[in-house]
């Protein structure tokens, strides 16, 4: 069958012959790759920055943003059946038994730092034509998100950070009421840092649970995505046209600040900026070879005084593949002409080396498999 690979000791990315891998455990499930999402990541493994082939591979099959139709079932598979589809989570835990987050099912927490990911570390990805899984890291896709689903691992990683910071500012009594209702942001303001897929699927998350949403990323207006969010009800502010104390005056109190842009200086001056009892959730990594200064003692100066919580995270659990597939739901019935705007273009697999090595422009980009 045919794949994508990388080969990190040749340099090379290609479309190369893999055999085609077949049932071997009753928990197990085949499918056949419809989708596959790019992202920063995957270009990060193309420009050999980071990625792992498996052992004994001298290449590693791309992609962990995937979109399946299961095509057979091992015996114990009960509740998946041929014609359905499914969303594979990425990382897999850890064999390390006392590693209670994998344990617990709650690989995304690794505390050894040994876990497997898809696509990225260790294990192929899904950027071939066949894939056999494990039936406890798939995750069923109502038909009727077939155009969107590809979109669900990006959100995953909005979904993750909402938890948390739900669960974090449980601490302020008087909002607790407000997290357990259907809309936890009503009265509170986000800012998305950031107009990516991972800023604007974060952006959508936000607006559904009620908070008043801005999103803060470089581009001028008009443009496509600050049309999208407009047309989802928030408001988007150009960093290029608004400077910070600009930017700050209009949006008022930030009670939450989520960041998914690789613009570390930017995001350090909204950080400084934060409201009392705010929290800020960092979901890119900077890169060390490429530091930039900072004022230190500006920006953790209201951290004590203000009560305020920083957090990174990174990847995610079954919980919030499951809340993410049901958010698409809810996106695309209040957003229907909107939602599939976010997904660009679609790349046959002989062309996936044009999102692969460079970034188009557009906001999501997605190869083609079946
Ligand atoms: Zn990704
Ligand atoms: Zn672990």
């Amino acid at each position: 069958m045919k794949a994508i690979a990388v080969f990190p000791e040749t340099k090379e990315i290609h479309v190369v012959e893999h055999p085609e891998p077949q049932i071997e455990h009753p928990e197990q499930v085949k499918l056949r790759l419809l989708e596959v999402g790019v992202c920063g990541t995957d270009r990060h493994i193309c420009a050999l920055a980071f990625g792992t082939p498996p052992a004994h591979s001298e290449y590693l099959i791309l992609g962990h943003e995937a979109l399946a139709e299961v095509v057979a079932v091992g015996e114990a598979v009960t509740h998946l059946q041929p014609g359905d589809l499914v969303v594979p989570e990425v990382r897999r835990p850890c064999a390390d038994p006392a590693c209670r987050a994998c344990q617990a099912s709650h690989q995304d927490f690794c505390q050894t730092g040994t876990y497997t990911e898809r696509g990225i570390k260790e294990l192929h990805g899904y950027m071939a034509e066949y894939v056999v899984d494990d039936v406890h890291f798939l995750h069923p896709v109502p038909k009727a998100l077939s155009q969107v689903a590809v979109l669900t691992e990006p959100l995953t990683i909005a979904e993750k950070a909402l938890v948390q910071a739900l669960q974090i500012q449980q601490r302020l009594p008087w909002q607790t009421s407000a997290a357990t209702s259907a809309e936890p942001g009503s009265g509170l303001t986000a800012v998305v840092l950031g107009a990516g897929p991972i800023g604007l699927l974060g952006a959508m998350l936000f607006v559904i649970q009620g908070f008043d949403t801005y999103v803060y990323s470089r581009a001028q207006t008009p443009n496509d995505k600050a049309d999208i969010v407009a047309a989802i009800g928030a408001t988007y502010i150009s960093a290029e046209t608004t400077p910070m104390e600009a930017f700050k005056e209009r949006v008022g109190q930030i009670d939450l600040v989520y960041e998914a842009m690789d613009a570390a200086p930017l995001a350090i001056e909204v950080l400084q900026n934060l409201n009392r009892n705010g929290i800020f959730i960092f979901t890119s990594g900077t890169n060390p070879k490429q530091p930039f200064g900072i004022d230190s003692a500006a920006t953790l100066h209201n951290l004590t005084p203000q009560n305020q919580i920083i957090i990174g995270t990174v990847n995610a659990g079954p919980a919030t593949f499951q809340s993410a597939i049901e958010h698409l739901g809810v996106f695309q019935q209040r957003w229907p002409a909107i939602l599939p705007r976010l997904i660009t273009e679609r790349y046959p697999m002989e062309r996936a080396s044009e999102v692969l090595l460079q970034k188009p422009g557009g906001i999501k980009h997605v190869v083609t498999i079946g």
